[in-house]
């Protein structure tokens, strides 16, 4: 699926006159997964200011989860590897081959969250090493990013939901101390929620991509930028020009969050 046309830096150019794909012809705004109106978000939110979506380059704050399991949220690295590896805490775990903690640099300043395993995935223990993780790659490359230096990728669930169906609100929930305390270890500067069920998960919020992207939210204060997972925009070839400005708007994000 050329891919590579759309993201490759070539010689020479301006980097964001050279990475921008082409203008995309008239917008079909398709979002990754149907919205779900069974969506429950994890805890009741009491005097939450995030509803209150802010016009672009506002910030809107999430609540902090206060629902974060106990056991899970003192782990160390090993620790927290090995119990998401032996966890059964949701059915997913039945039809799993291995469970997908995460990769990367574990102090690193950009935390990349997917929606979970698929089919490649499982079979090799690693997120994003199937075809739209080879788009993911083409997309950090896009902002001078690469896996594994000072990136980290994880994902909302941490085992393959069967026939890659979206995860069920109950199997986020059940996953999310997980994120939550790998967010934790890594301190992340900037978390960018690759499509709906990761925003959903960090945002403990019903998200529609194409109505939260552009905006800054926050995670338990860390700033979070929503947009397209990667599989979406294989089968959605023209958003992609709109995930290359979520990528720029993240990436200036992260500048004016670094000190000079
Ligand atoms: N899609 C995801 O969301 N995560 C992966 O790890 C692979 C595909």
């Amino acid at each position: 699926m050329g891919l590579a046309p759309l993201w490759r830096l070539r010689e020479g150019g301006s980097v964001e006159a050279e990475l921008a794909p082409a203008p995309a012809p008239a917008p079909v705004l398709t979002p990754l997964v149907p919205v779900s109106p069974s969506f429950a978000p994890r805890l009741p939110v009491l005097g939450d200011q995030r509803n209150d979506i802010l016009p672009a380059g506002g910030v809107v704050t999430s609540a902090t989860h206060s629902d974060g399991d106990d056991a899970v949220a003192g782990l160390d690295w090993e620790a927290l590897e090995a119990r998401i590896r032996g966890c059964a805490a949701c059915g997913l775990c039945k039809r799993r081959k291995q469970a997908v903690p995460g990769v990367g640099d574990q102090q690193a300043d950009w935390l990349f969250v997917g929606e979970g395993p698929g089919a490649e995935e499982d079979e090799r223990g690693e997120p994003f090493v199937g075809q739209a993780g080879r788009l993911l790659d083409a997309m950090l490359a896009s902002i001078d990013l690469k896996r594994g230096e000072d990136v980290y990728i994880a994902n909302a669930v941490k085992c393959r939901p069967p026939n890659n169906r979206t995860p069920e609100a109950t199997e986020l929930a059940a996953c999310f101390p997980y994120l939550e305390r790998q967010i934790a270890l890594i301190q992340p500067r900037l978390i960018i929620a690759l499509g709906r069920p990761a925003a959903q998960a960090l945002l403990n919020e019903e998200v529609r991509i194409a109505t939260a992207r552009g905006r800054l939210y926050t995670h338990g204060g860390i700033p979070v930028v929503v947009t397209y997972h990667p599989a979406y925009l294989l089968r959605n070839l023209q958003d992609k020009s709109k995930a290359w400005e979520d990528l720029c708007f993240a990436r200036r994000t992260m500048k004016s969050l670094k000190p000079a």
